[in-house]
C-alpha cells in the first residue's frame, strides 16, 4: 500500500471491503462507535476496550492538536 503524502491531511482508513478511503477525524475516532463506508455502506464498529491503548494515544494527539490550534498565530 503506497501512501500519497498529499492525502495525509485527512486521517482515516481504507474500507476493508471496497477500498474506499473512509475519513475519520481524531474527534470522530474518539467519540464515534462506528463508521460507515460511503462506498459500499459497510459498517465498521470499534471495539472500545480492545482499542483502548490506541484511543489513549489518539486522545493525546487530540490534545496536542488543540494546543497547536491555540498557538497558531504566525507572523508571516
Ligand atoms: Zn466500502
Amino acid at each position: 500500500m503506497s501512501i500519497n503524502p498529499s492525502q495525509q491531511r485527512s486521517p482515516g482508513i481504507p474500507c476493508p471491503r471496497c477500498g474506499f478511503f473512509i475519513e475519520m477525524s481524531v474527534q470522530s475516532l474518539l467519540y464515534q462507535a462506528s463508521f460507515q463506508c460511503p462506498g459500499c455502506l459497510l459498517t465498521l464498529s470499534m471495539d472500545r476496550n480492545q482499542s483502548r491503548p490506541a484511543l489513549e494515544i489518539l486522545q493525546k494527539i487530540n490534545k496536542e492538536m488543540e494546543n497547536i490550534e491555540k498557538h497558531k498565530h504566525f507572523d508571516l
